[in-house]
């Protein structure tokens, strides 16, 4: 299984001569097993280039596109996305289910005449829709995908992709369930101590032992203080979880759009620094950078 870094920034696209290093665009990873349909997370902007390459690999017909949920900087590339437009093509998009509408009304809504010139309508592949919640979907011939919902302000999903006794895990855009009780009155309190305690359990269980964690790490502890409640992650809780769940190596994703590569590089290594202990095992950590390509070997 092959894991590819398309876009890696959070909230919004971050061009420039300062993020050149890690990339500006907004979340996509692709996922490939060869002789496998193919899979995409997420359709952030960087989407727009996979697409570019995938036209011109003609191994490639049927691809699963999986949104964790439908925030801006999760969709945006979607109208650019090559494949879209082409009749060879199969595609399935799978998306959270919604309260008011379902996948396929959310992501037309960015396709309306007065956004964008295409109507998802008039697009050429085969395509279909799919809301889902917590479950698990089978893939092609062996590739198992399971969902988990994680804590933000709207619905969003994690993913569990399984192939060959090899696991990777991709959790962006969550927050550690703290923040549920933070405004309750002393009984609430207690009982908000047991839901969170659930709900962590919960998440370790999902990511258990997988071989490479993907995971939302946009701020530092100290920024994280002043973000209550937005829906995101430290280093250190999305380290945290890869070391009580005892997976292999962890990469931190959604990097803020403010930050630079040399700002990125130091928050890597201050990291690196808090978590240094030589009586335990020290997950491998590194951050998410545009091309990065990880391998799992059966
Ligand atoms: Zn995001
Ligand atoms: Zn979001």
């Amino acid at each position: 299984m092959d894991i590819r870094f398309w876009g890696v920034r959070g909230s919004l696209p971050s061009p420039g001569p300062d993020t050149s290093q890690f990339g500006g665009n907004t979340p996509c990873v692709e996922v490939r097993n060869e002789g496998e349909p193919l899979i995409i997370l997420d359709a952030g902007t960087g989407i727009r280039k996979l697409g570019m390459e995938i036209i011109n690999d003609p191994t490639v017909s049927e691809i699963h596109l999986f949104f964790s949920h439908t925030h801006w900087d999760h969709i945006q590339g979607l109208p650019f996305f090559a494949p879209l437009f082409s009749p060879k093509y199969k595609i399935k998009l799978h998306g959270p289910v919604h309260y008011s509408k379902n996948l396929e009304e959310i992501l037309s809504l960015q396709m309306e005449y007065t956004y964008f010139p295409v109507r998802v309508a008039e697009l050429a592949s085969e395509l279909s829709f799919h809301d889902i919640s917590e479950e698990k979907i089978k893939i092609g011939n062996g590739i198992t995908m399971e969902t988990k919902y994680v804590n933000h302000p709207v619905i969003c999903l994690a993913y569990k992709v399984t192939k060959d006794n090899k696991s990777f895990v991709y959790i962006t855009d969550h927050e550690p369930y703290r923040n549920l009780y933070a405004d309750a009155d002393e009984m609430g309190k207690e009982e908000g101590r047991l839901v969170v305690e659930e709900q962590m359990q919960a998440l370790i269980d999902f990511v258990e032992m997988s071989d490479l964690l993907v995971i939302d790490g946009q701020y530092t502890p100290q920024e994280y203080e002043t973000k209550i409640g937005w829906g995101h992650s430290s280093l250190d809780d999305a380290y945290a979880l890869a070391r009580n769940a005892g997976v292999k190596e962890v990469v931190i994703f959604h990097h803020d759009p403010d930050r630079t590569d040399a700002e990125l590089q130091q928050m890597l290594k201050d990291l690196q620094d808090r978590v240094w202990d030589p009586s335990t095992r020290t997950i491998p950590v590194r951050l998410a950078r545009e091309q990065l390509v990880i391998r799992l070997s059966p």
